[in-house]
């Protein structure tokens, strides 16, 4: 488990200030132009070999994606961009973040700007984080104010502007080619790729998008070394990560922890473990809303990484964790969530725009045991339909928890089903 020593975001909870001042205190902005003055192919190793894969969901090596940035400029302007705009239900990391510890963003945002040879970033804010945004634009202003943005930023020789953009409550818009659309000031609607957005991304130039946590860690990977990041976490699942845990645990919170850790560890020493005891556990989704739950008799030795939850055709995501107890109608709260996946399908391809509204019309009767029990293969093989074949993941998003149901929990359903048909009440009853 990860001491206090290792924590990379010492402001989590806001007990300290979130000023310059403050961040300063706490090691923030501390020899940063000496770590630019060590060249990008040493930035962009350190972080290749601290193994960090993005912190958005989709875990991909950080490294990896600057290194595919071109190296000779075209005459185009390069660009970072970094998502903030936080939709996804549970998860709730990002936010802490920007709240309470905006100063590693802002100098993540240069150092990683540098080694992609940007000399602008954006950060795309969700509409509704209104404090945070405030937060964030407050600590780019002071920053500016200091020298540490801006011509010669932080006395680097690097010019570098960073520009705060606030979206408009669409969870479309967290999918990186609709929020470079939105960012230009359209519709936000997922591209088509390739062309990837590090060769053709904003504007049609060079550009990566990255997720906040994985920018907010990069001045202390730099200033602690690439191998003292990869020393946590099992191999090719390294670091330190922040935890969303909500739901059914006594003390539900966001916490910075070694990646890898246990479940029933994480529960249990940062939440007072789950509501009426782990015995009272009925299931978890273990990585935001868009993965696969994992049901109890799997959570007693589950590790909290990209690749053991993906064996389990589960995902570490964006590493929010929704627990559910006993008490849960485990058949509604999925049911709830195609709902939301129908809701925010933007609508421009076919098994997304008509498979969501496809996959709640049967989970609306599902939930009821008005379904008919041959409907769960059938809604089983629309997921299919839908999984890999859209443009975005929206479509595997919403196609995958309703996959980890029908995995799972099909007796429930089928016992719904015939609870309906003969009249008596099913094991939990619907509200
Ligand atoms: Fe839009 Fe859904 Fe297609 Fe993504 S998968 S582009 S959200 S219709």
């Amino acid at each position: 488990m990860l001491t206090d020593q290792d924590r990379i975001f010492t402001n989590l909870y806001g007990m300290h200030e979130r000023t310059l001042a403050g961040a300063k205190k706490r090691g923030h902005w501390d020899g940063t132009a000496a770590l630019i003055s060590n060249g990008r192919d040493w930035i962009i190793d350190e972080m290749k070999k601290s193994g960090l894969r993005g912190r958005g969901g989709a875990g991909f090596p950080t490294g990896l994606k600057w290194s595919f940035m071109p190296k000779e400029s075209d005459g185009r302007p390069h660009y970072l961009v970094v998502n903030a705009d936080e939709s996804e239900p549970g998860t709730c990391k990002d936010r802490e973040i920007m709240r309470h510890d905006p100063h590693t963003l802002v100098e993540g945002c240069l150092l990683a700007s540098f080694a992609m040879q940007a000399h602008t970033a954006y950060i795309y804010i969700r509409g509704e984080y209104i404090r945070e945004r405030e937060a964030l634009q407050a600590a780019i202003d002071e920053a500016y104010e200091a020298g540490l943005l801006g011509r010669n930023a932080a006395g680097s020789g690097w010019d570098f502007d960073l520009y705060l953009s606030h979206g408009a409550g669409a969870y479309i818009c967290g999918e990186e080619t609709a929020l470079l659309e939105s960012l230009e000031g359209k519709k936000g609607m997922p591209r088509l790729k390739p062309p990837f957005p590090a060769g053709a991304g904003l504007y049609g130039c060079p550009s990566t998008v990255n997720n906040v946590e994985s920018i907010a860690v990069v001045p202390t990977i730099l200033r602690r070394g690439g191998d003292w990041f990869a020393s946590f976490g099992r191999p090719n699942n390294a670091g330190t990560k922040i935890f969303a845990i909500s739901g059914h645990v006594n003390h539900p919170c966001v916490v910075e922890e070694t990646m890898s850790i246990g479940l029933k560890d994480l529960l249990e020493k940062h939440c007072g473990g789950v509501r009426g005891g782990w015995g009272n556990l009925k299931a978890v989704i273990p990585g935001g809303s868009s993965v696969p739950l994992l049901p109890a008799d799997l959570c007693d030795d589950a590790i909290m990484d990209f690749d053991w939850l993906r064996e389990q055709k589960s995902g570490l995501g964006t590493a929010a964790v929704i627990v559910m107890d006993q008490s849960t109608d485990v058949i509604k709260a999925i049911w709830r969530l195609a709902k939301f996946y129908k809701h925010e399908s933007c609508g421009q391809c076919t098994p997304c725009r008509e498979g969501t509204g496809w996959m709640m019309r049967v989970m609306d009767r599902m939930v009821t045991g008005e379904a008919e029990v041959e409907e769960i293969d059938m809604l089983f093989d629309v997921t299919k339909q839908v999984e890999g074949h859209t443009i975005c993941a929206l479509g595997d998003a919403a196609a995958w928890p309703i996959q980890g149901l029908i995995r799972h929990f099909r007796g429930e359903i089928e016992d719904r089903i015939k609870a309906r048909k003969t009249g008596r009440p099913s094991a939990v009853a619907a509200e």
